[in-house]
């Protein structure tokens, strides 16, 4: 692949400079994408970390500095605090920016920044489907967009062109793209993600709470199957917290679908059902196969953990 190193902003200000945030600034940084980034976050300790890792241009205090003649401007902080942001950051944005977020939901984010984006600002939002459980300027790398997906959703009307430039970006910092009406991508999403993590955070909490299985216990003989929930739900609480109360609809029809599922295995466990359960472990089997060859995850047993540590 040859990659085109001429800039494609002179500016961009990312709005948050978390894990997501900071992989950007250090994707963009890699492929030559921004003459300047500049970065923002509202707390003092957060600007001083970036400061020491370097992966911004510059780090005002204020707002509407960060945003200021900015060709592409991302928020990139919990979708809780979008509304606020949009409505704060609105008169400085630069008429002919685009204006774009990472976040984990659309819809919400239609609904709540959609008002607020100015006439002239092309308003295109966007979901990169990469992540880790760690957060923080100091948890971001280049890397972590390679080969992954981001969603894009834009609203009715928006310029075709504005979407093929963010397209370009997306694909630029290493991603493949697809464009979805944001409802669809949060159906997908909720079944793809945020269930799973209700789930890691359910089991993780019940663990928690036995009474005749102690603590030390479940952390002992966690290799079992426990740990592989316990990275789920490492993930950043305030963020997983807006996504559960911005996804509420697509979540609760998952959840509902999960719940009929689960208690039909009960019945099969307690009725002694062995075909079920064999026929639905070899289905599930053959996902996993399917998302190791779709390049999603490697091929090596328990996620490539050495076999000494096991
Ligand atoms: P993160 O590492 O916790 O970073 C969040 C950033 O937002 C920090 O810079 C934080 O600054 C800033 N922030 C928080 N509240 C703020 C406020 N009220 N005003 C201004 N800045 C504020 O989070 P992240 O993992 O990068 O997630 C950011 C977004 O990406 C979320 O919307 C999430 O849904 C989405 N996303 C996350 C993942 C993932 O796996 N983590 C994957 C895809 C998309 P301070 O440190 O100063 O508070």
């Amino acid at each position: 692949m040859t990659i085109d190193s001429r800039p494609m902003f002179s500016k961009v200000a990312l709005v948050g400079i978390g894990l997501i945030g900071s992989s950007m600034a250090h994707a963009m940084r890699r492929a030559g994408l921004a003459a300047h980034i500049a970065g923002y976050a509202h707390r003092a300790a957060t600007r001083d970390k970036a400061r020491a890792i370097g992966f911004a241009d510059s780090l005002p205090e204020s707002l509407a500095t960060a945003v200021k003649d900015a060709d592409l401007v991302v928020l990139a902080t919990p979708v809780g605090t979008y509304g606020a942001l949009a409505r704060e950051m609105a008169g400085d944005l630069k008429r002919g920016a685009i204006l774009t977020d990472v976040g984990s939901v659309k819809t919400a984010v239609l609904r709540d920044v959609g008002p607020f984006v100015p006439e002239g600002v092309h308003f295109i939002p966007a979901h990169p489907i990469a992540g880790t459980e760690q957060s923080g300027p100091e948890a971001g790398f280049a890397e972590l967009f390679d080969g992954r997906w981001c969603i894009l959703t834009p609203p009715v009307g928006a310029d075709p062109q504005m979407i093929e430039r963010l397209r370009s970006f997306w694909q630029r910092l290493g991603s493949n793209v697809e464009v979805m009406d944001p409802k669809h991508h949060d159906l997908v999403l909720a079944i793809t993600s945020h269930v799973p993590h209700l789930i890691a955070y359910n089991i993780v909490g019940t663990a928690a709470d036995l009474e005749t299985v102690t603590e030390s216990e479940v952390i002992k003989f966690s290799a079992g199957g426990f740990r592989d929930f316990t990275r789920i739900a490492a993930s950043d609480p305030t963020m997983w917290r807006d996504v559960f109360l911005n996804n509420r609809e697509a979540v609760l029809e998952m959840l509902g679908r999960f719940t009929e599922d689960l208690s039909a295995l009960q019945r099969a466990i307690r009725w002694g059902d062995a075909d079920m359960l064999f026929e639905l472990f070899t289905r599930t089997r053959a996902i996993r196969r399917s998302i190791v060859d779709a390049g999603q995850d490697i091929g090596e047993p328990n996620f490539g953990r050495s076999k000494k540590k096991g």
